[in-house]
Order: structure tokens, then C-alpha cells, then sequence
């Protein structure tokens, strides 16, 4: 047993080095040549793809697949019009990588009791789903099974399994408010009173919900029916159920009116993680939202700061049109999105103002870095392009600057890097006029990109 202990984590240290697999990347756009189109298209892909909708342009996600399993960290990003495809952006491996393949059928393992000793917090999991793929090592392909879920206290991994129940490699996974603790200028005001609202078409069956959104809690006292006034103190546990309903159902409604996007699938959020543990989770993965009550050192009452929940729920979003993923400059680019559209929406450069307890905010887009300063870090590196894009917004105003993002994030993908970012932003300013583009240049010039 200890052996195959030892061997597990080795193994499990090799393959998250390794991240390089041997996929390569391939953009088309209509005008360019129909050979190219015709090659990407001609490649086994996934048959039914998670589309989102922008104006009149359809954003459509698949992955390659062999042998009728998806290849893991593929994909095809097709965008189309009434006029038809316009644009594949695609991340594939050639079909000689898979020669060596040797696929497994015995696939009834039981995840859950095979995690339960990995982590302290994985006694109680919720898995999200599990799916047979294949994984594209330096050496060989192979076939594995792939578990995403989420530990007692809401904070999303992804683990990797051979079919003989091994382990092969385990990563935190979803995007997060924060995962560095830092200490800024103390100053900067909370926000606000109680005010009187009205939220409309809500329901209570199964949970506090509506089209968009659903909101459940793990603390004992829990909204399921309703009434015509429904009023409960702050430090009622029912009260952050709503209070983060409310933040969800205007953010999405702010991302429909404003960004001309709708998610397509229910965001389904879950607050005070890990009760009677007080957590500092607050995650989005596979359109879910992870939500704890604060640990009251870090962060306190995290439910009631409109600025992560809104960060989070614009994860949703643009996991639906770009599928950026949660690391490296890829996440970044994440982040930084995830940060401007909140601070579009609150008209404020400051994050986590209301919960965090170490500084007066937690990130502010107004205090940003140059592309030479970057780090690796990945909030530290969303600061470039979140502070570029806010100095845009302070330029050109909020209008042309939340269209100029949107249109830049469509044109992303997991494969995109900060590089790719400036690029992006300056093609999707084409349809400004020659002084804003200057503008835009000139900031970008500055960024050092
Ligand atoms: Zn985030």
C-alpha cells in the first residue's frame, strides 16, 4: 500500500509539470483560404457543443475526439453569422499522436471513497461530473478518467485516474475571488445601507430561484417558501441567501441589457460553504458558484459584498464565450475580465471593498502594472489588462469600453495570452473612429505591450 502511495505522487508531480501536450493552433476567418477550413473541419470533434449568443453571432465550443473520447485540453471555437461560419479557432493534435492508444472498459470506480484520504477536505465531496478522455503525454496517449468536484468547503478540483483506481494527478480548479492575501492603503469607504427592493418572478421550489439562477445554502436555515415581505436581519443565515439571489439576478440582467450575452445554461449557487465552518470560497466552475460566510480574518461576510459576487458570475459569462481557464496567463486574462465588467457595473475600480479585512479593497484597476512587470502571479498579471481596459473606460467612456471588452473577449480562447489580449483589442477597435483608435494604441503602446 505504501508503495502505491509513493508511486501515485510521484506520478502526480511528473504529469503537473508536464502541462505541455503536443496540441497545436489553428485559426481560420472567412476570406482566408477554404483548404484550411476544410482541413479543421475535417477533424473528429465532439458532435454537440455548448453555444452562447452575441448580437447575431453564434459562439460554439466542441472538442477534437478520438475514437469517441474528447482529447483533453482541445477545442474548436467556431463563430458564425447569418452569413455562415466565420471564424474556427482551434487546438488539436494530429492523428499520429494517438497511434500508441490502449483504451480500458472497466470504468466502475467509486471516486469518491478512492479521494476521501487525499485531503482532509475531501470526506464530503459533491462530484460534478465524471468523463472518460484522453490525456496527451510527452511520451504516449493516454486513456484516463477525468473527476471534477468540489471538496466540503466548496473550492473545485479536478483529479485524473488511471482504471485501476490510481491517481495520476490532482488540481484546484474554478476561478476564485482571491487566493493571495495582501495589505493596501487603509482607507476607502463600505458601501450603503439596507435599502427597500423588489425582486421579481423569484421562486422557492426546490431552492430560491428563477430562469438564470438558483440559490441554496448549506447552513441550516433555509429559504423554501415564500411570502409577500420577506425581511431577515444580516446576520440571519436566509438573509445571504437572498442578498447573493439579488446580486446574481442583477448581474446577469447587467450582462443581457449591457454586453448583449445570455448565459445559456442555469447558474446554480451555493452560499455559506462548509457550515458551521466559516470559509473564504468563493469560486465559479461548470456554472457553479461556490460561496463561503468569510473566516472574519481574512474576509468577512463575503455573501453581502456585491463586488465578488458580480466577479464571479462574470466568470459564467466568459466561460461561455472564451473559455479561459484558471491558470497561467490564459487565467489571468480571466480575472481581468472578471474584474473590469464588475467594475463597470459598480462604476467603482475597487474589488472586495465590503468584505476584505486587510487593506480597505482587495484590487484596485486604477493601481495596475506594465507587461514588463509581469510575474506569473496570476491577479498580479490580470491587473495589466484590467487597469489597461479601466484607463480605456476612463478615455472613452463606459459605452465604448464595455463594447470594445466584449468584442475583444469573444475573440478569445484557451489558448490565448496577454500578447494575444493587445492584439485582440486593437482589431476589435476598427470600428472607432481614427482619434479613438489612437487612443487605444497609444494606452496599449504604454502598457509596454
Ligand atoms: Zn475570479
Amino acid at each position: 500500500m505504501k508503495k502505491i502511495l509513493f508511486l501515485s505522487f510521484i506520478t502526480v508531480v511528473g504529469l503537473s509539470c508536464q502541462k505541455k501536450q503536443k496540441l497545436e493552433y489553428t485559426e481560420w476567418s472567412a476570406g482566408q483560404p477554404e483548404s484550411t477550413k476544410a482541413a479543421l473541419l475535417n477533424i473528429d470533434h465532439e458532435k454537440s457543443s455548448v453555444t452562447a449568443n452575441y448580437k447575431n453571432k453564434t459562439i460554439s465550443f466542441y472538442r477534437q475526439s478520438y475514437s469517441g473520447l474528447p482529447v483533453y485540453n482541445s477545442f474548436f471555437k467556431t463563430l458564425s453569422d447569418t452569413k455562415g461560419l466565420q471564424q474556427i479557432q482551434a487546438q488539436t493534435a494530429q492523428l499520429k499522436e494517438f497511434k500508441s492508444l490502449s483504451k480500458n472498459n472497466d470504468s466502475a470506480l467509486d471516486f469518491a471513497s478512492l479521494l476521501k484520504n487525499k485531503s482532509a477536505s475531501f470526506n464530503k465531496i459533491e462530484i460534478i461530473n465524471s468523463e472518460e478522455i484522453i490525456y496527451l503525454e510527452n511520451s504516449k496517449p493516454l486513456h484516463l478518467m477525468s473527476v471534477s468536484f468540489f471538496d466540503r468547503t466548496g473550492t473545485p478540483y479536478q483529479a485524473f485516474f488511471k482504471f485501476d483506481g490510481s491517481l495520476l494527478d490532482l488540481k484546484r480548479t474554478g476561478s476564485q475571488f482571491a487566493d493571495i492575501s495582501t495589505s493596501l492603503y487603509v482607507e476607502g469607504p463600505k458601501l450603503g445601507g439596507l435599502t427597500e427592493l423588489l425582486l421579481k418572478s423569484v421562486s422557492a421550489t426546490p431552492s430560491l430561484s428563477n430562469s438564470v439562477i438558483a440559490v441554496t445554502s448549506e447552513a441550516e436555515k433555509k429559504i423554501t417558501t415564500l411570502s409577500p415581505v420577506l425581511k431577515f436581519d444580516p446576520k440571519d443565515e436566509r438573509f445571504d441567501q437572498l442578498q447573493v439571489f439579488y446580486y446574481l439576478d442583477k448581474s446577469f440582467q447587467w450582462m443581457k441589457d449591457n454586453l448583449n450575452v445570455r448565459i445559456p445554461t442555469r447558474i446554480n449557487a451555493v452560499v455559506h460553504m462548509g457550515y458551521p465552518e466559516k470559509t473564504n470560497s468563493a469560486f465559479y466552475y461548470q456554472n457553479k458558484i461556490r460561496i463561503g460566510k468569510g473566516d472574519d480574518v481574512t474576509y468577512s461576510n463575503i455573501p453581502q459584498d456585491a463586488s465578488i459576487i458580480y466577479h464571479e458570475s462574470f466568470h459564467a459569462l466568459i466561460d461561455s464565450v472564451a473559455h479561459l481557464s484558471f491558470e497561467g496567463e490564459n487565467g489571468s486574462l480571466n480575472e481581468a475580465f472578471a474584474d473590469f465588467f464588475t467594475c463597470l457595473m459598480t462604476d467603482r475600480p475597487l474589488l472586495g471593498e465590503s468584505s476584505y479585512l486587510k487593506g480597505p479593497f482587495k484590487r484596485n484597476l486604477t493601481l495596475g502594472f506594465k507587461y514588463s512587470e509581469k510575474t506569473g502571479g496570476l491577479y498580479h498579471d490580470s491587473l495589466i489588462v484590467s487597469s489597461l481596459l479601466w484607463e480605456l473606460k476612463e478615455k472613452l467612456g463606459s459605452e465604448k469600453a464595455k463594447t470594445l471588452a466584449i468584442e475583444t473577449l469573444i475573440q478569445l480562447n484557451p489558448a490565448s495570452d496577454l500578447k494575444t489580449f493587445s492584439q485582440k483589442l486593437i482589431e476589435s477597435s476598427k470600428n472607432l473612429s481614427v482619434d479613438e483608435q489612437n487612443i487605444i494604441l497609444q494606452s496599449v503602446s504604454n502598457k509596454g505591450f
